[in-house]
């Protein structure tokens, strides 16, 4: 792996290995210790920021996958860390399950989807780790541990969201819903009318979203519900559209001319015309929930709190205004409900997530720092896997128990073996 999918962060590490078994990961992680080496371990690579960057060693899972056990009485399975959602979505399907929530594309790890606080959309429903029952982890001692939510109630919601920090994921207990299909109404609204209204829609339905090109008045719910309609058969038109290489090879090609700043409101209103139109979609969850991969961009993503959503969503609209700011990407809108995970973005309130995306390099960093300055005049905290640019001195306020943590990760890890210059700045 020569980078992260966005190609801005290259990996430099000596060695790549992919461990057949825990012992094997165990003996590598005792070794690098009694050596001072560093290791960071990498699932699908799809996070924005530097996580996985490693000098010496980066690992990685993908021979630890599948599911281990799946057990019918308690909707929970078990699987192995480097498992990719994908994959995942069928097992789970195949055996009359799914996952209870999921983001926008599925080709994570479900180790790395859940250590960065990955997320999808729902004022009813948590980020992907708020699923997490129980945990395997090799520690950065090469030690061995396994726990569950009951066998340490006072520690275990440190764990899901941890960054790689705390030890190396080999296995995830999950709660898994009963198989489902969705129900997914897209319809298209003034973005006043749609800000009047967003207090009632966030709750109208079990998954709503909402995207955006801040130059077009125009925005586009989906009203998103969990159903037992089965899902009819796609035309060919819907097809070509959504699916095909051809439609992601124009919307690409769409959005490298709107680097060319006067561009970018025509191509903002032409995707608007061609994308956001009244239409009704049922397939499985995971069908819904997940879109074709997008061309590559930029994205940060803060949660706020939930009660901010329609003033960020203003003042985030006249900030791209007023600095002419080139966003020729959707700008979206989601809703998480409120965990106990000591990192999540979303501990102890429910949150809104508005992300700041953007393709191509024109512009984007002057549009990051005014972006990050807003959301976090609203107390926003940024999504770990995405881009953001704050360092140690902000997070110990917004985040309760920032020190316990780091009382925790000296447990775990108390040479540092899984550090970067990425955790050192958080950390200290
Ligand atoms: C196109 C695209 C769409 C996206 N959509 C969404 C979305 O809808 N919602 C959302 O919230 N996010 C979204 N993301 C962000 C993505 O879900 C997160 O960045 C996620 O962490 C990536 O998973 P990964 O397997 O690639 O992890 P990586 O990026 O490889 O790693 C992420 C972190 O997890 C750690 N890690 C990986 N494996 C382990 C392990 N076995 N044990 C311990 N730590 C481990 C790594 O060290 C690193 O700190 C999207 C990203 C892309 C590129």
């Amino acid at each position: 792996m020569k980078s992260n999918w966005l190609g801005n962060i290259p990996f430099q590490h000596k060695h790549f290995v992919q461990p057949e078994n825990e012992n094997q990961l165990a003996e590598l992680v005792f070794k690098a210790n009694q050596q001072g080496e560093k290791i960071r371990v990498v699932g699908a690579g799809h996070s924005w920021s530097p996580a996985c960057s490693s000098r010496d060693y980066l690992i990685n899972l993908d021979k630890l996958s599948g599911i281990k056990v799946m057990n019918s009485s308690q909707h929970s399975a078990s699987v192995g860390a480097g498992s990719r959602l994908k994959d995942l979505n069928h097992a789970f399907w195949g055996k009359g399950y799914a996952f209870k929530n999921l983001g926008s594309i599925a080709e994570q790890s479900i180790a790395g989807a859940i250590s960065t606080g990955t997320h999808g959309s729902g004022i009813a429903f948590g980020g992907l780790s708020s699923s997490v029952s129980g945990l395997k982890l090799v520690d950065g001692q090469g030690n061995t541990h396994h726990f569950t939510r009951e066998s340490h109630p006072e520690t275990f919601n440190a764990f899901p969201v941890s960054l790689g920090t705390l030890g190396i994921f080999t296995e995830v207990s999950l709660e898994v819903s009963p198989a489902y299909y969705l129900r997914e109404v897209r319809k298209p609204m003034d973005f006043d009318e749609a800000m009047e209204q967003l207090p009632e829609l966030m709750q109208s339905c079990d998954h709503f979203k909402l995207w955006w090109f801040p130059y077009n008045k125009k925005v586009q719910t989906y009203s998103i519900q969990r159903s037992f309609e089965k899902p009819a058969v796609k035309n060919a038109f819907n097809l070509l559209r959504e699916d095909s290489a051809f439609a992601q090879g124009f919307f690409a090609w769409l959005l490298q001319l709107g680097n060319f700043r006067p561009f970018v409101p025509f191509i903002n209103r032409f995707i608007t015309g061609v994308q956001f139109k009244n239409e009704t979609n049922v397939g499985r969850s995971f069908e819904v929930f997940n879109m074709v991969m997008p061309p590559r961009h930029h994205e940060s993503e803060y949660a706020l709190p939930i009660e901010k959503t329609v003033e960020a969503c203003k003042a985030l609209r006249d900030l791209i205004h007023l600095k002419k700011h080139p966003v020729n990407f959707i700008t979206e809108l989601r809703f998480v409900k409120g965990d106990e995970h000591w990192l999540s973005p979303a501990y102890g309130r429910d949150v809104c997530f508005l992300g700041g995306y953007m393709a191509g390099e024109s512009g984007w960093m002057a549009f990051l720092k005014d972006y990050e300055n807003l959301m976090l005049s609203f107390s926003g905290r940024p999504h770990w896997g995405k881009e953001f640019t704050l360092g140690l001195q902000q997070f110990p306020l917004s985040y309760p128990r920032w020190e316990d943590f780091k009382v925790l990760r000296k447990q775990f890890d108390p040479n540092g073996v899984f550090s970067n210059d990425w955790t050192d700045a958080l950390f200290g």
